[in-house]
């Protein structure tokens, strides 16, 4: 932080909401919760606390169509992008209110599409609709803005249940909780409780650069599952087909049922086709090891290549970046190995 942004007063700092939809602006219809253009706003006209003393100046940029996070694409990550870029110099921090189904996806894809990020773009929500009296939505709004307002968050994180995760790091856990998302394999970077404690060593520091932003071009990737007594043959037209990149969540650190020896000469056919191939785990703690056991020796002698601790989000999100930088093959496989924006290892 300068020293000129130290002696502002939070009051005179500036944040813009960024409301996409998701269940936090959502009001009640006939057909279950759903956004409404306009209600967002009605809402937080009925929260006296946004305007009290210590709290700072916002301004709402509503979507149109609001979505439920289910339907977000990377058409709506380079929107969000492009609102942030345009309205960059104009606000000292972001709040991007986003549906908690695909929050973690969108956080990661941020994380790298805004390269020299120099102030904090935070993403919340919330289980509960800000229009029911148990909503977890208030808090999570507050909070949010309190920490877009800190000056201390120079990245794209996660604010929800009185945790600030890293937003690459971070995914969704618990399908009803109030305590919804974790971030097994990096600590919080802030926990709240009586205060708002930052992890001081954890936290990005600004970057010299300007703010790039990378937009997402589409680019075909899967995703596979393995699973005891899995069909590789079943996959074989997926696999072989030229996808841009195929993520496999292994098990453990990076193995594959090997007693038919049915997928390496798959996973050959589908690096010789062009394919990347990003070996990653299904446990949500500790990370890949290719080679550590036979059975995943196999797929590193094929080419594949590891996506070491990083979450199935992050490693999805990577992939559409670095294929819309329109990188050589190899140059994708060498990054994906490569830490970015904090997403592996550490
Ligand atoms: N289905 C909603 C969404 O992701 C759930 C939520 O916001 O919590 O948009």
């Amino acid at each position: 932080m300068t020293e000129a942004e130290q002696m502002q007063r939070i009051e005179d700092k500036k944040i813009c909401l960024i409301y996409t939809g998701g269940t936090i602006g959502m009001s009640r219809t006939d057909s279950g919760y759903a956004p409404i253009a306009g209600h967002f706003q009605h809402e937080l006209d009925r929260i006296d606390d946004l305007r009290a003393d210590g709290m700072p100046k916002y301004e709402l940029v509503e979507f149109s169509p609001l979505l439920d996070s289910s339907n977000i694409t990377y058409v709506q990550w380079n929107i969000i992008a492009e609102s942030i870029a345009s309205r960059y110099d104009d606000f000292d921090g972001f709040v991007v209110l986003h549906g908690t189904d695909t929050m973690a996806y969108s956080t990661s894809a941020l994380s790298f599409m805004l390269e020299n990020l120099g102030k904090p773009v935070i993403f919340t929500g919330s289980q509960i609709p800000l229009c029911e009296l148990r909503s977890d939505g208030k808090d999570n709004l507050i909070t949010s803005i309190l920490i877009a307002a800190s000056g201390k968050v120079n990245e794209v994180a996660l604010y929800f249940g009185h945790k600030l995760l890293r937003g690459n790091r971070s995914m969704k856990a618990s399908a009803d909780g109030l305590i919804a998302f974790s971030s097994p394999n990096y600590p919080p970077l802030a926990e709240v409780g009586i205060d708002i404690n930052y992890n001081e060593p954890r936290l990005k520091q600004k970057p010299r650069g300007d703010l790039l932003v990378q937009s997402i071009k589409p680019a075909k990737v899967g995703v596979i599952k393995l699973f005891p007594g899995i069909q590789f043959e079943l996959f074989a037209p997926i696999v072989t087909r030229g996808l841009d990149a195929l993520v496999l969540e292994t098990f453990g650190t990076g193995n594959i049922p090997n007693y038919d020896e049915a997928l390496p000469p798959l996973i050959t056919r589908a690096i010789t086709n062009g394919t990347t191939v990003v070996v990653c785990t299904q446990c949500s703690q500790g990370t890949v090891r290719l080679g550590a056991y036979e059975t995943s020796s196999e797929l590193a002698k094929a080419g594949a290549v590891s996506g070491s601790n990083m979450t199935t989000e992050a490693t999805v999100a990577k992939l559409y970046y670095l294929f819309s930088l329109g990188l050589e093959h190899s140059e994708i496989s060498r990054l994906i190995e490569t830490d970015l924006r904090g997403e592996l290892n550490q």
